[in-house]
C-alpha cells in the first residue's frame, strides 16, 4: 500500500464519504480520486514520472490535495514550499532539487518569471488559477487521457522532498519514501483513533510536514474527513470547529495561546472535539493546562520531525498523559536517549534524542556526509536534548543549539520560558543567549505583555524563587510580537540575529 492507493481503495469502499470541506465547498473521496486521477494522466503526458521532482508552490486549498496526490500517483516526487518565500530562497530550493515542473499560485507569476532562466531542468509550470498564456490545472483537469499507463511505485522510492533548515547551516533536502510516509500516516490513524466520523481540521501550512502528514494523509488513510482552512485566525478557527463539528484539532502552540487570549469563547465552542493535537514546538505546561480546564479539550502533546515523517513520540489517548512530556514511542518507532557516543544514558539524564524507525528518511538530497552525520547505524540523531523517565517518556529539553552556557552553567532556554509563562501577564515569551564579557553568556527574555505596567523588577522577582540565580535574564525586552515562521514556530534563531544588548 502507499498514499495514493489507498486514496483509490477508499473512493471504491466510501465513494459518496467526505473526503474534504473547503471554505463549505464539499468534495467526497471519489471526486477526489477522479480530480487526482485526471491530474495524474496530463502529469504524465507532460513526460512526468519516476523520479522527476515536481515542486508545489501553493497554499491551504484543494488544489494542494490534488496536486500532491497526482505527483505522487505519478510516481514523480512532490517538494512542497512556502509560496510566501522570497525569490532568493526559491532559487535555492528550485535549482538544488532540480526541479522539472511547478505547480503555483497565479500571483507568484512574476516572482517564477524572473527565476525561469536560472532553473536548467525546468520544463513547464502549471498555475492553480488562469494565467493568460500558460497553463492551467484546471483547464489541464478537463482533458483525459487514460491510455498512457503508471508507472508500480516502490515503497523504496522517495515520494517528497522537504527542505527543512534542520540542525545546521543551508536548507536540506529531507528525503522521504512512500514507506516513510505511509508508516506513519498509519501511525497517526492509531494513535488518534481515527474513524471514517472524524473530521479533522487543517489549519497548519499543508506545505510543512505535521500538517502534511497529521491532517491531510492520515484523514485520506483512515477515509476521514479534512476541513481545510486556507490561513490561521484565531477566530476563523473557534468558529470552524463550531459550524464544522470538527472532532479533531493539531495545532502548533502558539495557535492555542492565541486561542486562549479570545475573550468570548467557552467549552460549548468545542463541544465536538474529542482530541486536540499539540506538536511542532514545546507547549508551556500552564497554557496545557489552562487550555483543557476552560475549554474541557484535553491536549495531547507529541513530538517529530520533517527528517522523521514526522511523529515519533505522542501521549497516549487511552493511557496517561503526562504534562510537560511528549509521551511515549509511536507503533514500530524506538526512541533513545544517548551521550556524546552514542550510548544510553541512565533514565533521567540528559542527552540527545535519536529514533529509528520505518518513518526515518532516506538522507539529504545530494548531501552524502550530512547524511552521514545526521543518520548512524539506522539512528536518526535528532539535534534535540531529551530525557526518557523510567516509564519511558520523552521530555524535550531544549534543541542542542540553543542551549545557552552561562559562566559554565548549562541555562536551557524553554526552563526559563515555562517559568515565565506561569506569569499572568505573559502573553509569550522567548529566551535566548546573548554574548556576555564575564560569563560568555547572558540570558536575555523576549517578552511580549498583556499589561505595560509589567516591567522588569516584578518578572525577576517573580523568578526569584522559581530558577536559581544565573538563570535569571540579565536582559528583558518587551516586544510586540515574537518572530515566528509560517507554521507559528517562534523563532529563536531570529531573535539572536537582531538582538541588541
Ligand atoms: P521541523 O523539522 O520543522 O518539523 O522541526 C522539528 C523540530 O521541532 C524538532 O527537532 C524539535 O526541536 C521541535 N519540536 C517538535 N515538536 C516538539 C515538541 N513537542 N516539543 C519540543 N520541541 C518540539
Amino acid at each position: 500500500m502507499n498514499l495514493s492507493e489507498r486514496l483509490r481503495s477508499n473512493a471504491q469502499h466510501y465513494p459518496n464519504s467526505l473526503s474534504y470541506d473547503y471554505l463549505g465547498e464539499q468534495v467526497t473521496y471519489q471526486e477526489l480520486d477522479d480530480r487526482v486521477n485526471r491530474f495524474t494522466y496530463q502529469l504524465a503526458a507532460k513526460g512526468i514520472g519516476k523520479g522527476d521532482v515536481v515542486a508545489l508552490l501553493l497554499g491551504n486549498n484543494p488544489y494542494f490535495v490534488t496536486a500532491y496526490y497526482g505527483v505522487i500517483r505519478a510516481g514523480a516526487i512532490v517538494v512542497p514550499i512556502n509560496p510566501t518565500f522570497t525569490s532568493r530562497e526559491l532559487s535555492y530550493i528550485l535549482t538544488t532539487s532540480k526541479c522539472k515542473l511547478i505547480i503555483a499560485h497565479s500571483a507568484l507569476q512574476p516572482v517564477l518569471n524572473g527565476l525561469r532562466s536560472q532553473l536548467a531542468e525546468l520544463q513547464s509550470i502549471i498555475y492553480a488559477e488562469p494565467v493568460e498564456n500558460e497553463l492551467n490545472m484546471e483547464l489541464l483537469m478537463e482533458e483525459v487521457d487514460e491510455q498512457l499507463s503508471l508507472p508500480e511505485l516502490d515503497e523504496e522510492d522517495v515520494a517528497v522532498i522537504l527542505f527543512t533548515s534542520g540542525t545546521t547551516g543551508n536548507p536540506k533536502g529531507a528525503m522521504l519514501t512512500h514507506r516513510n510516509l505511509y508508516s506513519n500516516a498509519v501511525a497517526c490513524c492509531e494513535l488518534f483513533e481515527m474513524t471514517r466520523d472524524d473530521r479533522i481540521i487543517a489549519v497548519l501550512p499543508l506545505f510543512h510536514v505535521f500538517c502534511m502528514t497529521v491532517c491531510m494523509n492520515a484523514p485520506i488513510i483512515c477515509g476521514s474527513s479534512m476541513v481545510i482552512m486556507p490561513k490561521f485566525s484565531p477566530v476563523d478557527v473557534v468558529n470552524t470547529i463550531r459550524d464544522t463539528r470538527a472532532t479533531l484539532f493539531a495545532g502548533v502552540p502558539t495557535m492555542y495561546n492565541y486561542i486562549m487570549q479570545l475573550p468570548n469563547v467557552s467549552a460549548a465552542d468545542f463541544s465536538s472535539l474529542r482530541l486536540a493535537v499539540s506538536g511542532g514546538a514545546p507547549i508551556p505546561v500552564s497554557l496545557l493546562e489552562n487550555f483543557s480546564e476552560r475549554f474541557q479539550v484535553q491536549i495531547q502533546e507529541g513530538y517529530g520531525l520533517s527528517e522523521a515523517s514526522p511523529v515519533t513520540a505522542f501521549n497516549p489517548i487511552r493511557g496517561k498523559r503526562k504534562p510537560g512530556s511528549v509521551g511515549l514511542n509511536i507503533p514500530s518507532v524506538m526512541n533513545m536517549v544517548v551521550d556524546s557516543e552514542g550510548l544510553e544514558v541512565p533514565r533521567g539524564e540528559i542527552g540527545e534524542l535519536i529514533v529509528k524507525g520505518p518513518n526515518v528518511m532516506k538522507g539529504y538530497l545530494g548531501m552524502p556526509e550530512e547524511t552521514s552525520l545526521t543518520i548512524k547505524d539506522d539512528w536518526l540523531y535528532t539535534g534535540d536534548l531529551a530525557t526518557m523517565d523510567e516509564e519511558g517518556y520523552i521530555y524535550i529539553v531544549d534543541r542542542k543549539k540553543d542551549l545557552i552556557l552561562v559562566g559554565g552553567y548549562n541555562v536551557y532556554p524553554r526552563e526559563v520560558e515555562e517559568v515565565l509563562y506561569q506569569h499572568p501577564a505573559i502573553i509569550e515569551a522567548a529566551v535566548i543567549g546573548v554574548p556576555d564579557e564575564q560569563l560568555g553568556e547572558a540570558v536575555k527574555a523576549y517578552i511580549v505583555r498583556k499589561d505595560a505596567a509589567l516591567m522588569d523588577e516584578e518578572i525577576r522577582a517573580f523568578l526569584q524563587d522559581k530558577l536559581v540565580k544565573y538563570k535569571i535574564p540579565k536582559y528583558i525586552e518587551y516586544i510586540a510580537e515574537l518572530p515566528k515562521n509560517s507554521s507559528g514556530k517562534i523563532l529563536r534563531k531570529s531573535l539572536r540575529e537582531t538582538t541588541v544588548v
